[in-house]
């Protein structure tokens, strides 16, 4: 892998820049201030946002043109990505990153022709129903049932950590088709809409202040259409599907530690503190820890325009990425002391209460997407051939 960006890429930024400086200030505020409140980027201003910014397939700017992209690599897709998360900008989220590119790959054509136009138009927007209240690490546990009736399957079971289900226009949804004990060989993939009846979205609020949700599925009932790839062959698309999702973008972070190093500078520090070697060797190491988050990254770009689907790389990646975003919430509040406990809109709260907020945020993402215990196995067995 190159790790220099081309000129090709390093154009593509500009433009990518211009495009969003082109659009309506207030707008663009409207959905950052969301994006800051909520955590999930699939609000009501966001998707508006999107909807303008979206337009000539500036969402999907690595998806092939037929299907509403710009047919650009990879690369190009994730340095959107971190141009996004730099800015706190929306991406929708879960149905770009991870849904959109597995159902390119395993979906059929109608599916592919109906839906993912739907993702960059925002018309669509994609909920992934993985967990369960006994299946997360031991996922192949699952016991939502999906039951073929003629043409269609009937599905009965419970969902919890739906995030965006709320917001969500469809599920993809893990369902079992096979018997009780078939673990990972009888398991199938759904796409199902929101709007049926017996699907029941109820909030979960995370100690981040963000909202996910547990999803009650009585007896819906859906077309058999709606199966994504083989019947009880779900597990290899969730593995692909996680394999996409779990590359985060770094730069959110990389901006955090900015404000940091901007606090640092300012009269709001404490005297002397830029000459305290033990904390600017923390700030040293995690901003070099951030260029590893971003190589991390940029390889499971990579890797796709290479046509491979990085799994434990992504893995490795969320690891790192994960970490570092604790460490900085932690460095924060040992520089700030107390005050960085004080939420934003808090007086006396230091850099807004962001450091704050972080530390409630920083846990959440080393189990969402799956733990890191979990990655650190599929790190050992899969990508290093080591035994169970
Ligand atoms: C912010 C957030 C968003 C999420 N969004 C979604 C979503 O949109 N869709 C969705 O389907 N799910 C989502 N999840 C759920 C997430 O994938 C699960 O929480 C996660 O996989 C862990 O499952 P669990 O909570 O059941 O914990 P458990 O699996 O019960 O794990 C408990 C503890 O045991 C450890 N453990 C378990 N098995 C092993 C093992 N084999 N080796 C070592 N340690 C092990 C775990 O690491 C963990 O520390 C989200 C979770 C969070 C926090």
């Amino acid at each position: 892998m190159d790790i220099h960006l081309t000129p090709a890429n390093l154009a593509f930024i500009d433009e990518l820049r211009a495009h969003i400086d082109e659009l309506p200030a207030d707008a663009t505020a409207r959905a950052h201030e969301e994006m800051e409140v909520d955590e999930v980027d699939l609000g009501e201003e966001s998707r508006a946002w999107l909807r303008l910014f979206g337009e000539g397939g500036w969402i999907g700017v690595g998806w092939p043109r037929e299907y509403g992209g710009q047919g650009r690599s990879a690369v190009e897709q994730w340095l959107f990505l971190e141009e996004m998360a730099y800015r706190k900008l929306p991406t929708g989220r879960l149905g770009i990153s991870s849904v959109g590119p597995t159902l390119m790959r395993v979906g059929t054509e109608a599916q592919k022709r109906d839906l993912i136009p739907k993702l960059l138009s925002m018309d669509a927007r994609i909920a992934v129903g993985y967990s369960e209240p006994g299946a997360g690490s031991d996922l192949a546990s699952l016991r939502t049932s999906a039951v073929r009736r003629g043409d269609e399957y009937v599905i009965n079971g419970q969902k919890i950590y739906t995030s965006s289900g709320h917001y969500a226009t469809h599920i993809w949804l893990a369902a079992r088709t096979g018997s009780v004990d078939s673990r990972h060989r009888g398991i199938t993939v759904f796409i199902l809409p929101t709007d049926l009846p017996g699907v029941e979205i109820r909030p979960i609020y995370t100690q981040a202040g963000g909202r996910t949700n547990e999803v009650f599925l009585d007896d819906v009932v859906i077309p058999a259409e709606n199966v994504v790839g083989e019947v009880d062959k779900g597990w290899a698309i969730i593995m692909m599907a996680l394999g996409f999702e779990r590359t985060f973008p770094f730069s959110e972070i990389a901006h955090d530690l900015e404000y940091l190093i901007e606090w640092l500078h300012s009269d709001e520090a404490p005297a002397g503190i830029l000459d305290d070697s033990t904390t600017m060797t923390e700030v040293a190491e995690l901003a070099a820890d951030l260029q590893i988050a971003r190589l991390f990254s940029m390889r499971t770009a990579w890797m796709v325009d290479q046509d491979e689907v990085p799994l434990a790389e992504s893995s490795m990646s969320k690891i790192w990425l994960s970490e570092v975003r604790q460490r900085l919430a932690n460095l924060a509040l040992d520089i700030f002391g107390p005050a960085g406990a004080l939420a934003a809109r808090t007086v006396g709260a230091p850099v807004g209460g962001r450091f704050e907020q972080l530390l409630r945020y920083a846990p959440l993402m080393k189990i969402g997407g799956g733990t890191n215990e979990v990655q650190r196995n599929i790190i050992a067995q899969r990508g290093l051939g080591l035994p169970r």
